[in-house]
């Protein structure tokens, strides 16, 4: 249920409202916009008098939602969320342009790859020290130690850094990281969700590999209920019909969030499609879509990759192609 108050309200007449309807049991979610501030009411609503709430001089409207996700609906917070990462803003006309290898392999990668993006535009530098590979004989990440190296490289560059975590066992080690990630396999991971939901980070949630929309806004519910709004949500590509393509790029997903949700969008055109000639096409596409910002596999030497070499871009492509994304920003402008 959502209260719209009359603009002006005072603070007192607006708390004693606040307390009244947690005496009620509810969960009261507070957005408090330009003019007017909006009252997400969470919990079991059924036997609230919305007549009652309606009459009170202090309030505009009452409503009744049906939908089943809240804190990440538009209707209960109209203005878009901005997440703030140090001087980088998401969201609300803010774009990030996060780029950076797969997976940290060592110091000079990192650094060399965080150096690289920074001067071509990147804001964000991404890297994974945990990695969650469907074979468990395959590169698993340098754990802590790529923690370690990113940090180095965000000493190096100023760029704010981005990686996954797939333990809630492992959240000490990532107390001096700017973004969490939180990958396609573990959207629906419940547990991590609700523990990254007590902690202040920013979130990139990414979309489950089949994953539908309700699905990902419920999973950034998980978060949001647990008291952590910054969450940037992630398309990257869904399992579908693709032969050729590693997912199938749902741009859609951009509009229909961002009606849904108050919530940036972020792109992943790389883990979309798997195929590194792909992926500047489909940034652009991203960008043209209307997203919030990209999420872009970038290194020096992708033949010799230790994850997802086939997908990644050289620097100077990833140059080229933020060139291209930023004239199609402000075309749509
Ligand atoms: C990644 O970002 O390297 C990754 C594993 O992504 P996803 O969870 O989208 O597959
Ligand atoms: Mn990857």
């Amino acid at each position: 249920m959502i209260v719209v108050l009359k603009p002006g309200v005072n603070n007192e007449r607006q708390s004693q409202l606040i307390d009244w309807l947690k005496d009620l049991g509810l969960g009261v979610h507070i957005s408090e916009g330009a003019f007017q501030t909006v009252l997400g009411l969470i919990g079991d609503t059924s036997k609230v008098d919305t007549d009652l709430i309606a009459s009170l001089d202090i309030v505009d409207t009452v409503k009744r939602v049906t939908e089943t996700f809240k804190c990440a609906n538009r209707k209960f917070h109209p203005e878009d969320t901005v997440v703030e990462v140090g001087n980088v803003k998401i969201g609300g006309g803010n774009f990030c342009c996060i780029a950076g290898p797969c997976s940290v392999e060592s110091e000079e990668q990192i650094v060399g790859i965080a150096k690289a993006v920074k001067a071509a535009g990147a804001n964000m530098l991404r890297g994974g020290a945990f990695k969650p590979r469907t074979s468990p004989y395959d590169f698993q990440g340098l754990k802590a130690e790529g923690i370690e190296l990113l940090k180095l490289a965000r000493k190096e560059t100023g760029l704010p850094i981005v990686t996954e975590i797939m333990n809630a066992a492992d959240l000490d080690l990532f107390e001096d990281v700017d973004v969490l990630q939180v990958g396609a396999r573990n959207t629906q991971n419940f547990d991590l969700l609700k523990v990254l939901g007590q902690t202040k980070k920013p979130i990139l949630l990414k979309r489950g590999l089949a994953g539908t929309l309700k699905e990902l806004l419920m999973s950034a519910e998980y978060i949001m209920a647990n008291g952590n709004e910054n969450v940037i949500l992630c398309e990257r590509g869904i399992r579908s019909y693709s032969d050729y393509l590693r997912n199938t790029l749902d741009l859609s997903a951009v509009p229909m969030l961002h009606e849904l949700s108050h919530l940036p969008v972020v792109v992943d055109p790389s883990h979309a499609t798997g195929m590194a000639r792909m992926v500047p096409p489909m940034a652009v596409a991203a960008a043209a879509a209307g997203c919030d910002g990209l999420i872009i596999e970038v290194h020096n030497d992708p033949q010799h990759a230790l994850c997802d070499g086939a997908q990644s871009i050289k620097p100077e492509d990833f140059a080229k192609l933020y060139k291209k994304v930023a004239a199609v920003r402000e075309a749509v402008k």
